[in-house]
């Protein structure tokens, strides 16, 4: 389950900065939301809660805590009570001690307000105001705060307990300890056993805000990057650790996918060899367990992604080899189980060639955007140069195609005949 708190001040906000209403701006984020995430083949959840189809799980919830004395009314506003919940803070290691004797932990707690009886408490529900969207409830009409929303959605749709809720490592404090201290209030049970946190996203090496003006949209650097090099750029990174987007590291990231994505394709070229069988080899059990350990490990894509390199760095040899020379070094059995495996293990990853958008041509792994690496022509034109430089005896500018050509992955072998061939390295 993936849930949408399309109640919250930062839509109202901008609603009002656009001129439209809360739920047309919901509905226009949710849908750009579901583009980018189909083009990065992020697989669709079970259930897509909203808040806004909560309300009365939100309001049962509320009023419960209300009963057992972990919230209170007060002038059409309802707080929860957070020294009522002896362990709050669990989840972030906040003391709410040290928070109040610390100025700097008072950025973090919510907005001000004489109806509260504790700085730390926060709203469960809020008076409604002058041209907001209200529901009708029995502390007068209002909307719900912003944490609610998540328990109440949590509750519906998955129970008391789940296994694993996530989210960034930004929404810990206070967004995912007021769950929690929501939740297992009325529970008394843990709301999750794990918690997986994702790090900060830097652009360039800074944290993007819109304060310092660095926000890319994902969908901008889809213009840019083939979705899959996206994705496994982002792989490439604990999820954990703080990941950094830059050129740098988007143009590597699709280098990398090219390397993956000819090893994929190069089925089509072997499966015409004798030996090929129609039947699905058994995989690489090398392979596939040194892959479920790496993911077994907090999810350690990086590690699992190394696994997935060392068998498509062979494919590719031996892909090239089949090309250039009409032969392969390891026996067609073994390559079979290699692509198998690599296929199967790409996919648990959700790295698929998809037929179509920015594709590469079997023998020059040149991407789409042309950012990366060469076309078949123009390695051919440079070949051809070269060939004449030679002829001249200019051995410095020989030389310097030849590099100019390494630069690019691609290695020439002089042959006995005066020609050249060429292959990826
Ligand atoms: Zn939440």
């Amino acid at each position: 389950m993936q849930n949408f708190t399309d109640i919250d001040d930062k839509i109202l906000k901008r609603a009002i900065a656009e001129n439209s209403s809360m739920k047309e701006v919901a509905e226009k984020y949710i849908a750009a939301y579901f583009e980018d995430a189909d083009r990065l083949n992020i697989l669709r959840a079970d259930s897509y809660p909203r808040a806004t189809h909560t309300i009365d799980g939100i309001q049962r919830l509320i009023h419960e805590l209300e009963q057992l004395n972990y919230a209170y009314a007060s002038d059409g506003d309802v707080y929860y009570a957070v020294r009522q919940f002896p362990e709050y803070g669990k989840l972030s290691g906040r003391r709410l001690e040290e928070m109040q004797a610390g100025a700097s932990g008072r950025v973090d707690i919510e907005e001000e307000s004489d109806k509260k009886k504790d700085p730390f408490d926060f709203a469960l529900w809020k008076a409604a105001k002058p041209g907001e969207p209200a529901w009708e409830s029995p502390w007068g009409a209002g909307r719900p705060g912003w944490h609610i929303e998540c328990s109440a959605m949590v509750r519906q749709e998955l129970g008391e307990s789940i296994d694993i809720h996530a989210g960034g490592m930004d929404l810990t404090f206070p967004h995912h300890e007021n769950e929690i201290a929501q939740s297992e209030a009325v529970t008394q049970k843990p709301l999750a056993r794990f918690w997986m946190h994702n790090g900060f996203v830097n652009m360039d090496g800074e944290k993007m805000s819109k304060s310092l003006g660095n926000i890319r949209l994902t969908r901008d650097l889809l213009k840019e990057y083939d979705p899959m090099a996206f994705r496994l750029f982002v792989l490439q990174a604990h999820y954990r650790k703080p990941i950094d987007f830059t050129a740098e590291g988007l143009e590597a990231a699709e280098s990398g996918w090219n390397t993956l994505k000819e090893a994929l394709k190069f089925s089509s070229d072997f499966s015409k060899l004798p030996g090929w069988s129609t039947l699905p080899p058994e995989l690489d059990q090398d392979a596939v367990s040194r892959f479920n350990e790496a993911m077994d490990d907090d999810f350690n894509t990086p590690i699992a992604l190394s696994v997935l390199f060392e068998l498509a760095k062979d494919l590719r040899r031996e892909g090239n080899l089949l090309i250039h020379e009409g032969q392969t070094q390891m026996p067609v059995e073994e390559l079979q189980r290699y692509w198998q495996t690599l296929a199967s293990l790409a996919q648990v990853l959700g790295l698929e060639v998809k037929p179509g958008a920015g594709d590469a041509t079997l023998s020059t792994g040149v991407s789409g955007t042309g950012t990366v690496g060469l076309t078949d022509a123009e390695i051919e034109a440079l070949i051809q140069q070269r060939q004449e430089a030679r002829k001249a005896k200019n051995w410095a500018e020989s030389d310097r195609i030849r590099n100019e050509l390494q630069s690019y992955g691609i290695t020439l072998i002089d042959q006995k005949d005066g020609t050249t061939r060429w292959h990826h390295t």
